[in-house]
């Protein structure tokens, strides 16, 4: 096993669980992966495809990614293929004529095409080792991601019943996951988990002010580096990309409304390097393997979690560091929610609603959103901190705001329970609008007894204390603020303490505290929501953290030990020296072009930054490197030492 993922892929070790699923699909026994974007799951059927006798045929749902995946196995010596309806008349026969001669180890195919009378007529004539199902979820109708094509697959097991299936998926819940085993009817499978963590992409929220300036800083830092900046309409993608260019930036659209032939133009030319950013409407991304995108920025909220984690996870897939930002604002939200309302059936848009909702808890929260993001997929991370996001690295302020408090709740019990946040706050900030003066509000007690902190201070006052449990909103249509019992102790003089940014201004009423200690009234649920003091005091709710996930009783369950690393994001150990660096992409660039392919699929990042590290100038020094095998070492090695030779000379 080592040998093969070394002598064809160039890496010296096996991720997370990769050893433990290749023994099993070797033993012949079915097998279901349930790993994330980048995690490695392709090498889990491919080593074994190489080190077993016959063919392997892979099923995969996108056309477009196989011509790629090919050309990457090729790139390594491999003898891959695909069939499906890009290919001529011709090029079909050929690729069948060198299956049935026995020189394919690894046939991608999509399921319509094996399904197909002549394909399986053709397999009659070859030794299968195994079959493997890329995206295994879409055979299940729980899943997001349903395709009819998929759900005959499971007549592999019934007409080769000895012949091992792996399936395998980045998105699965525990439903989805029980019933993609049961369709694909696998046997007595070894079901692996993977952890969802992505220790490689740093989660940042920032507030949706001044974005275009904050987004124009964002990218001269990355400037170099691929990204994906997602919209939520076709006009805005427009618009932003526009903007853009005409700011000096190289950006490409992409949307539902271009024609087929201008999106796939625009994403090839993303694919291979040619331009750095695309903004895009979520439609892009689904067939998109790019390993080097360093930055992933949602321009506008998400609708939900899944999507939300899916984006992003489209950062980093070479394992090196992305940057994921997502502007946050809430007149967002109610231009989704204006969609959803739209939606014709209950079912739904009671679901929809319920998403959006979790999303934005999510950008809301004060909790490390690593923690919530991986909880909402039933992950428990051990740490509350997990030092590669917003709430890790840029903690808030604890302050006393049980006055401001008392303000507020003073004014939700005169209005007697009768109106919504906004309302409220307008009272207390002593606005003049229409509908305060039509209600009269204007003569209330506690009109304009706000004073102190702006209306917006007061809209994320009122919404923390939502979260904090110390007011219910109810209604879903038209939420109205409802006291509790908590808000009834505060009035009648409890504590309440809230968070603000580190930089707010300080004097405001409520002194600023710099020990932390969390109010003995509050939930616990943003109990880390600062740190930035050394005298953190750990008032964090981390009882016994088993994780949630189980696996049916059928199932071996084999759980990732990975799921406990949450460390920080690993920096590499030397930098890169970036002139060096530069020059070899170029280098890249020019042999993609010459044999058109990706440039990933010459060398992927990973394998730059090393040679940038090391300089590698003989055949064991560049055999080192990882993503180096004997197929590579022997067709770049050359052009490429000699490019290095040529740098440490200080010659062009
Ligand atoms: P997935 O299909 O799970 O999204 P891939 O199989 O495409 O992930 O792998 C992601 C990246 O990680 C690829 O560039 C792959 O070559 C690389 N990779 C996989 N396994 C290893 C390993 N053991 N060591 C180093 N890199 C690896
Ligand atoms: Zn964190």
């Amino acid at each position: 096993m080592h040998r093969t993922l070394q002598k064809y892929f160039g890496y010296s070790e096996f991720r997370p669980l990769q050893e433990d699923i290749i023994r099993d699909v070797l033993d012949g026994k079915d097998t279901f992966v349930l790993m994330p974007t980048g995690g490695g799951k392709s090498i889990c059927y491919q080593i074994p495809a190489l080190m077993m006798d016959g063919l392997a045929i892979v099923v995969s749902p996108l056309i477009s990614l196989m011509k790629d995946q090919v050309d990457g196995l090729v790139s390594n010596g491999i003898a891959a293929a695909y069939l499906n309806s890009t290919l001529s008349y011709r090029e079909q026969q050929e690729t069948t004529r060198a299956i049935v001669d026995g020189h394919v180890k690894i046939l991608y195919v999509a399921p319509e095409r094996l399904c197909m009378k002549s394909t399986l007529e053709l397999l009659k004539y070859v030794n299968i080792s195994l079959f493997a199902i890329d995206e295994a979820h879409c055979i299940s109708q729980w899943g997001h991601d349903f395709r009819p094509e998929y759900r005959r697959l499971g007549f592999l097991k019934e007409k080769f019943p000895d012949i091992p299936v792996i399936g395998l998926t980045a998105t699965a819940t525990p439903k989805v996951k029980d019933d993609t085993i049961k369709m694909l009817k696998l046997r007595s499978p070894s079901v692996y988990v993977a952890s969802f963590n992505r220790s490689n992409l740093s989660y940042e929220i920032r507030q949706k002010k001044n974005t275009f300036g904050d987004l124009e800083d964002l990218l001269k830092s990355h400037d170099g580096d691929s990204g994906i900046i997602y919209c939520n309409s076709r006009k805005s993608v427009e618009s932003l990309s526009r903007k853009l260019n005409n700011k000096g930036f190289h950006t490409l659209p992409y949307h539902a409304g271009l024609s087929d032939s201008k999106r796939h133009e625009h994403q090839e030319r993303f694919i291979r390097d040619d331009v750095d950013i695309i903004v895009a409407t979520v439609a892009f991304g689904m067939g998109i393997d790019k390993p080097n995108v360093r930055f992933v920025v949602h321009y506008d909220l998400p609708k939900n979690i899944e999507g939300y984690y899916q984006e992003t996870g489209r950062g980093g897939r070479d394992g090196l560091e992305c940057e994921c930002v997502l502007y946050f604002s809430r007149g967002d939200w109610y231009k989704i929610k204006y969609f959803i309302d739209k939606m014709s059936k209950k079912s739904e848009r009671d679901i929809a609603t319920v998403k959006l909702r979790e999303m934005i808890d999510f950008c809301e929260s004060t909790t490390c959103r690593r923690k919530v993001l991986l909880g909402y997929f039933g992950e428990e991370l051990e740490s509350d901190y997990c030092g590669g996001c917003d709430v890790c690295l840029k903690p808030r302020d604890t302050y006393d705001a049980s006055e401001a408090a008392r303000v507020l709740l003073s004014c939700v019990d005169e209005v007697n329970e009768r109106f919504g946040l906004t309302h409220v706050v307008d009272i207390i900030s002593g606005s003049r609008a229409k509908k305060i003066k039509s209600y009269k509000h204007d003569r209330l007690k506690s009109y304009a007894t706000g004073e102190g902190y702006t209306k917006s201070e007061w809209l994320d006052m009122a919404r923390e204390m939502v979260r904090l449990g110390f007011l219910d909103v109810k209604g879903a249509k038209y939420p109205l603020l409802n006291l509790n019992k908590q808000s009834r102790e505060v009035l009648a003089g409890g504590e309440v303490w809230l968070t603000r940014p580190s930089d707010a201004v300080a004097a405001k009423p409520g002194k600023p505290k710099t020990t932390i200690s969390r109010s003995p009234t509050s939930k616990s649920n943003s109990s880390n929501n600062a740190r930035s003091s050394t005298s953190v005091s750990k008032t964090s709710n981390s009882k016994s953290t088993t994780s949630k996930k189980t696996t049916s009783k059928t199932t071996a369950s084999k759980k990732s030990t990975a799921t406990k690393k949450s460390k920080r994001v690993p920096t590499p150990i030397s930098r890169p020296d970036k002139k060096l660096f530069d020059r070899l992409k170029k280098l890249r660039k020019r042999l993609a072009e010459d044999e058109d392919v990706p440039p990933y699929i010459i060398f992927a990042d990973t394998s730059l930054r090393q040679m940038a590290v090391k300089y590698p100038i003989r055949n064991e020094e560049f055999l080192d490197i990882t993503g180096v095998g004997e197929f590579k070492l022997k067709k770049y090695g050359p052009v490429f030492m000699e490019e290095i030779t040529r740098y440490l000379k200080g010659s062009k």
